[in-house]
């Protein structure tokens, strides 16, 4: 899947949950707490494949979904450069210390599997957007 197909499909799921909780009478603190991975395993099966298996994407005590991805993160499927004789097709905007670029075959893609930078309660409290296609717009290169 590209980039762009992932994150528009995630974008739609997105809102029609926070669409959801905003109708149940949540506020910004009860959706931020809503996102907590234990509470989406059990009451939102579908938001994210690995919740079949309660498998974290990070291996973090409290991981927050509510930016999944991350605002920080860039990308560009037709690619943002070339590297030698590779093309790089994401990156990180802050060069994260816990973040990498690795190269699969001729691309070269960020990997932040060690980085929990937006899964964090604070992060998310920090950034908080309703509206997650706006707090992505960065994202898109
Ligand atoms: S943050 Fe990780 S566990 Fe949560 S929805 Fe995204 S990939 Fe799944």
């Amino acid at each position: 899947m590209s980039y762009i197909a992932w994150f528009e499909a995630h974008a739609i799921k997105h809102k029609k949950l926070v669409a959801k909780l905003l109708e149940c009478g949540m506020d910004k603190e009860v959706i931020i707490e809503y996102f907590d991975f234990e509470n989406m395993v059990q009451h939102e099966k579908g938001f994210c494949p690995l919740y079949a298996d309660g498998q974290k994407c990070h291996d973090i005590p409290s991981l927050n979904c509510y930016f999944c991805a991350c605002p920080n993160f860039r990308f560009d499927d037709k690619g943002v450069k070339k590297i030698d004789k590779k093309t790089q097709y994401s990156y990180c905007e802050i060069d994260s210390k816990d973040g990498a670029l690795r190269v699969y075959g001729e691309a070269i893609h960020q990997d932040c599997s060690k980085c929990s930078v937006p899964h964090l309660k604070s992060y998310v409290e920090k950034n908080f957007d309703l509206d997650w296609r706006q707090a992505m717009q960065g994202c898109i290169v």
